[in-house]
């Protein structure tokens, strides 16, 4: 968490909370709400008091956000410093875990409505939100600047290039399709052969790349059928800027912003997921497991990280420890239906704190 140790303990990883609201479905059926949110105090209860079973647990977070927060808010308290960060050369990421229909994908792209007149609509997400920002604090610095985006999915450790993917159907058919493999570098980082990179130059580049690239996600789901809850997605954007010293010296500062929309918690078994082992039947999660034993190994400032575990972490290794920012954003819903998950979500993002 964001407190004054950070610094002594070399690690920043900020936790926040977010709650959706009942959908338009539930609430016509009177689904009960066993989730309270205290934003002021940051704090979250989880209280269900039947006969037999009685619930009444409460988690504090970095930041919490309410059924009635707008996305705005959100951006504006907890994403806008990290876009600092990064342009003060920082490699950070932001991550959403929770319960699949919990608003990972609202969270970080947006609820879907179109932008009119160039502006964004209220529920645009932490991705439009934050090439908006970059380019708009580059463009009043009137900094020398480049850009390149990265789009990708991770489903079952196999990594798909959502850039690069020029017709579904033609993709899968065409056996010949560009092989994306993550390579060593041979100085303990990694890249991926083959992936495509985009130079952009401005925000409306970004957002075509963007809505192409999701778009492709979800038709790429439904024509292999795949479950959209089983895959992570990473947007990149690494920019290189030019600076000069007070003495005239040039220097390219390098930042990288990675925003990660993950796999449904659910994918992994609540006793897998406290103790921190794989004991899920099969493999069914790799990735997501391991994400939470790195967090918790940057977190406890233990000796092992275990970046190689899976692709995911290997990914985003040189984003996660050392001179990086994370910020875990767990989304949770406050019907009653779903209090199991909902405290397997608060646990796991508790333990990152
Ligand atoms: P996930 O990606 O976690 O599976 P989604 O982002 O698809 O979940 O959200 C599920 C549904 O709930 C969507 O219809 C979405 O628009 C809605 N939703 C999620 N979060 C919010 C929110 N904070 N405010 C309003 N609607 C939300
Ligand atoms: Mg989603």
């Amino acid at each position: 968490s964001s407190n004054k140790n950070d610094k002594d303990r070399g690690v920043n990883v900020q936790v926040l909370l977010r709650c959706r609201p009942l959908s338009e479905e539930e609430v016509r059926v009177n689904t009960p709400v066993v989730i309270s949110c205290n934003e002021h105090r940051r704090e979250v209860s989880a209280v269900q008091n039947i006969a037999n079973k009685q619930i009444d647990r409460t988690f504090a977070f970095d930041k919490v956000f309410g059924p009635t927060s707008q996305q705005k808010d959100l951006y504006d308290q907890a994403v806008s410093p990290i876009v600092y960060e990064v342009l003060e050369g920082y490699n950070c990421t932001i991550f959403a875990y929770g319960q699949t229909g919990t608003g990972k994908t609202y969270t970080m792209e947006g609820g879907g409505r179109k932008a009119k007149n160039g502006e964004f609509p209220n529920d645009a997400g932490v991705i439009p939100r934050a090439v908006r920002q970059i380019f708009d604090i580059l463009e009043a610095q009137n900094a020398e600047y480049s850009m390149k985006v990265t789009f990708l999915e991770l489903y079952n450790e196999e990594i798909t290039d959502l850039l690069a993917l020029e017709e579904c159907s033609k993709f899968i058919d065409d056996k010949s399709k560009k092989p994306i493999a993550l390579m060593e570098d041979g100085k303990g980082g990694v890249f991926v052969r083959g992936l495509e990179e985009e130079i952009v130059c401005t925000a409306n580049e970004i957002y075509k790349i963007l809505e192409k690239g999701s778009a492709k996600r979800r038709t790429a789901e439904t024509l292999l059928n795949k479950q959209s809850s089983r895959s992570h997605s990473i947007f990149s954007i690494t920019i290189h800027i030019k600076e000069c010293t007070p003495e005239g010296e040039e220097l390219i500062k390098c930042g990288k912003l990675n925003l990660v929309d993950l796999a449904g918690s659910e994918n992994i078994s609540r006793s897998g997921a406290r103790e921190g082992r794989a004991r899920e039947a099969g493999e069914i999660n790799k990735s997501l497991l391991t994400l939470g034993r790195v967090i918790n190994a940057l977190v406890e400032h233990s000796g092992h990280v275990p970046y190689r575990d899976s692709k995911l972490t290997r990914l985003l290794r040189d984003s996660l420890g050392g001179k990086t920012k994370t910020c875990i954003i767990a989304t949770i819903s406050p019907s009653i239906h779903c209090l199991e998950e909902t405290l397997s979500t608060l646990d796991y993002a508790h333990r990152a704190k």
